[in-house]
């Protein structure tokens, strides 16, 4: 290579590296004001009882669109809420819209559906987190059973003895608990018979190569029969294919959700989906 060659691409490197603190920059920026902007949006992705092809219930999951930084993913964007301390803001505005919807959808339908909640670990450990939830199902009148939050294993390896109170808590109020991303974090057998948990969620990854690679079929199985030791609802996330949901079926996984029943969809969608079909079908 000439060094003028390498001189370009040293040059490009570095405004690359430019653009991207430029970025995580205006991405900061913009999330203070995607709220009161009106930016922030929730879909809903079925998940489905395995055994009878029913939807169960539905996960929230949050969506940023912005007109300078186009859809931004929540994987990315999460992240940099918790770390500048705006989690609570974009949490608390996940929760009200979701708990609406669902009371939405379940007062014109037959069926009710119960709500899943992503929850990140520095919004659960937030004082008056567990409180804040509870006065809120408590005045839009959501029965806490029909809301499950989902935290994922890396809460637990933090701070045991400040977690388990504030799952206690989610548990005596009758919201359910799911770990989420189950399988790929540190979490230890004991925290499943220790703690309050109420379900545990197959990691994406694993459902990927179910049909492809045995350690990940053995691990699947392994994880239901845990799971149905333990008396825990087993959900699997990603599903895609028939053969996928004929495996979980033959496993007995309770609940399955991924792109093969629906991606995530706005309110209207859902009821559009799960409403008229319902109505119809019982007629
Ligand atoms: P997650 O909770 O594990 O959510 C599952 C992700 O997999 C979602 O991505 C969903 O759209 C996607 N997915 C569902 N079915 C399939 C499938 O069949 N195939 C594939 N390839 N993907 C599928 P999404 O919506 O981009 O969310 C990503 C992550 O962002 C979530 O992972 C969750 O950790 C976080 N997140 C989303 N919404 C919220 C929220 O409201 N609060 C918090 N704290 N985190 C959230
Ligand atoms: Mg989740
Ligand atoms: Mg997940
Ligand atoms: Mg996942």
């Amino acid at each position: 290579k000439s060094k003028s060659q390498q001189k370009g691409h040293f040059l490009f490197f570095n405004d690359t590296i430019n653009t991207q603190v430029q970025r995580d920059l205006l991405l900061e920026s913009e999330l203070h004001l995607a709220i009161a902007n009106n930016e922030l949006d929730v879909l809903y992705q079925p998940q489905i009882n395995a055994a009878t092809g029913l939807i169960y219930g539905v996960e929230a999951l949050v969506r940023w669109y912005n007109p300078k930084l186009g859809h931004v993913s929540p994987v990315e964007f999460i992240q940099v809420a918790e770390d500048v301390g705006i989690i609570n803001d974009i949490g608390n505005f996940v929760i009200k819209k979701s708990l609406q919807d669902i009371l939405q959808f379940n007062n014109c339908s037959n069926t009710q559906l119960h709500l899943s909640i992503n929850i990140s670990p520095k919004q659960l450990m937030e004082p008056d987190f567990v409180s804040n939830v509870i006065n809120l199902t408590h005045e839009m009148a959501v029965d806490n059973r029909l809301v499950t939050l989902e935290i994922t294993e890396n809460v637990l390896i933090n701070d045991l003895a400040k977690v388990q109170p504030v799952l206690q808590s989610i548990r005596d109020s009758g919201m359910k608990l799911s770990l989420d991303d189950f399988g790929t974090g540190y979490s230890s057998l004991s925290y499943l018979s220790n703690l309050p948990i109420d379900e545990i969620k197959i990691d994406r990854s694993f459902i990927d190569k179910l049909l492809t690679n045995d350690q990940s079929e053995s691990l699947v199985k392994t994880i239901i029969a845990i799971g149905q030791f333990c008396d825990l609802t087993v959900i699997a996330e990603g599903v895609e294919t028939k053969e996928q949901y004929d495996h979980l079926r033959h496993y007995r996984c309770d609940l399955v959700q991924g792109y093969y029943f629906d991606r995530p969809l706005s309110l209207t969608a859902l009821m559009a989906s799960y409403q008229t079909s319902r109505i119809s079908h019982e007629a």
